[in-house]
């Protein structure tokens, strides 16, 4: 098996419990390159293909490879690179916040739900759940740290 790049969230701790691989991404047990619950990660195959696919399911690798950058607009940089979209949701304290988008068509389609225009409570619980799904609430510090809510 290989990279597959991950579309929607996926529970990276109830991976861990299951006895699926050492590896997120291609379940293969594969020596682990990089560390990302406890003792099992990615591979280094997988991690030389690594593409961001959402930004939730990959927040430990992102965190991983974003670890050695050292100013927010680097970070910036970095996610542009991988094709994630950002839609500037404010700044405090020098933190700057963004919605990092997972998938583009359903953000835009619900973009009045999600910047709190109509009322999420209008759609039914599955529709709800997609929605929340298509981006997460990120922060990027002054120093390029990142912080991924999901
Ligand atoms: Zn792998």
């Amino acid at each position: 098996m290989e990279f597959r790049k991950k579309k929607s969230y996926e529970d990276i701790y109830k991976w861990h419990r299951s006895n699926n691989g050492t590896c997120f991404y291609c379940y293969e047990d594969a020596p682990v390159a990089a560390k990302l619950v406890g003792e099992r990660g990615i591979c280094q195959e997988c991690l030389a293909h690594f593409r961001v696919g959402h930004v939730g399911t990959d927040r430990h690798v992102i965190t991983h490879l974003t670890k050695g950058l050292r100013s927010h607009d680097e970070t910036v940089a970095w996610l542009r690179k991988q094709s994630v979209k950002l839609a500037p949701n404010g700044e405090h304290n020098g933190i700057r916040s963004y919605l990092a988008i997972n998938n583009l068509g359903i953000f835009d389609y619900y973009h009045d739900i999600i910047y709190g225009s109509a009322d999420i409570a209008e759609v039914d619980e599955k529709t709800a759940r997609k929605i929340m799904d298509s981006y997460n609430a990120i922060e990027i510090y002054q120093d390029g740290a990142i912080r991924i809510c999901y």
